[in-house]
């Protein structure tokens, strides 16, 4: 099962959230039947994601957009506090590797655009805060979100690495954020770390790679483990809930749908499952609406 590990340093300088999402972003990939580009620019959304609900408390859910002006278009996911992931890329069919190594591009492919995060307590007023994608590899656009708008440093490696058939093989990643107490020299040991780090995939490649990142990360550093949480890929859908958007048309579009259409389909964005609902369906719907 996935997990979510919270760590902190024991000096109280640091803290790191270190994230198996695998199975996670399997689910989506199955979901979506996204190809190799598409599968690592979800993936990483829906990384980025469940490590901004694993800062919230209580019973909130965080809505991430990045949005680019090139071939992926909008990638949107959203996420609760309980460790659930929901997301779909527009473009679920960009398919581009380097010639050379095979490598999968993303930011290329990303263009211009917005890091969106849209957290929503429950009690209206959802707060958006935005800033400009950077790279368009989502990793570093996270980072300076974090940085910029939420004026705490920090350091975002995540990834997603395929097998020879562009099936996921692992997904993951850690987000590093400097804690107000931070010295200096703590900082400065910290940011000579990070840059000798060896690459994302390379430490995702590891037998344990949430060992391996926790290791590249503190060093020789102590720090304990705050707590693991379990993380999924869930869609929260329901006939019931499609229906109450059915019963917000008017009369004569669902009369429309009923007669012409003998019925309406609708297939859920977020995880592709489809619902239908019959003429007899519709009818009974709009008796009860009148
Ligand atoms: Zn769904």
């Amino acid at each position: 099962m996935d997990t979510l590990i919270k760590t902190i340093a024991k000096n109280g300088a640091f803290r790191a959230y270190v994230v198996d999402a695998t199975e996670t972003v399997r689910a989506a990939q199955e979901a979506h039947q996204t190809l190799a580009s598409s599968t690592v620019a979800l993936g990483r959304t829906l990384i980025a994601n469940l490590m901004l609900a694993a800062n919230q408390k209580g019973d909130s859910k965080i809505t991430l957009k990045v949005i680019g002006d090139s071939s992926f278009g909008h990638i949107i996911s959203v996420a609760n506090t309980q460790g659930q992931v929901k997301g779909y890329i527009q473009n679920a069919g960009v398919d581009i590797k380097k010639t050379a190594t095979g490598e999968v591009l993303v930011g290329p492919f990303m263009g211009n655009g917005f890091f969106i995060v849209i957290t929503d307590y429950g009690m209206g007023n959802p707060y958006t805060s935005t800033t400009p994608l950077i790279s368009g590899e989502i990793g570093e656009d996270f980072a300076y979100y974090l940085t910029e708008s939420e004026q705490t440093p920090s350091a975002v490696g995540l990834n997603v690495l395929l097998d020879e058939h562009d099936r996921v093989k692992v997904a993951g990643g850690f987000m590093l954020q400097v804690l107000p107490g931070a010295k200096e020299a703590d900082i400065a040991r910290f940011e000579k770390r990070i840059q000798e780090m060896p690459a994302i995939s390379s430490l995702l490649q590891s037998e344990d790679h949430i060992e391996a990142l926790l290791t590249a990360i503190y060093g020789d550093d102590a720090y304990s483990r705050l707590s693991e949480e379990p993380i999924a890929f869930h869609c929260d859908c329901s006939r019931e809930r499609f229906l109450n958007a059915l019963a917000s048309l008017p009369n004569q579009d669902l009369q429309e749908m009923a007669d012409q259409d003998k019925g309406a389909e609708i297939v859920c964005q977020f995880c592709q499952k489809e619902y239908r609902f019959t003429d007899h369906d519709l009818e009974e719907l709009i008796n009860e609406k009148s």
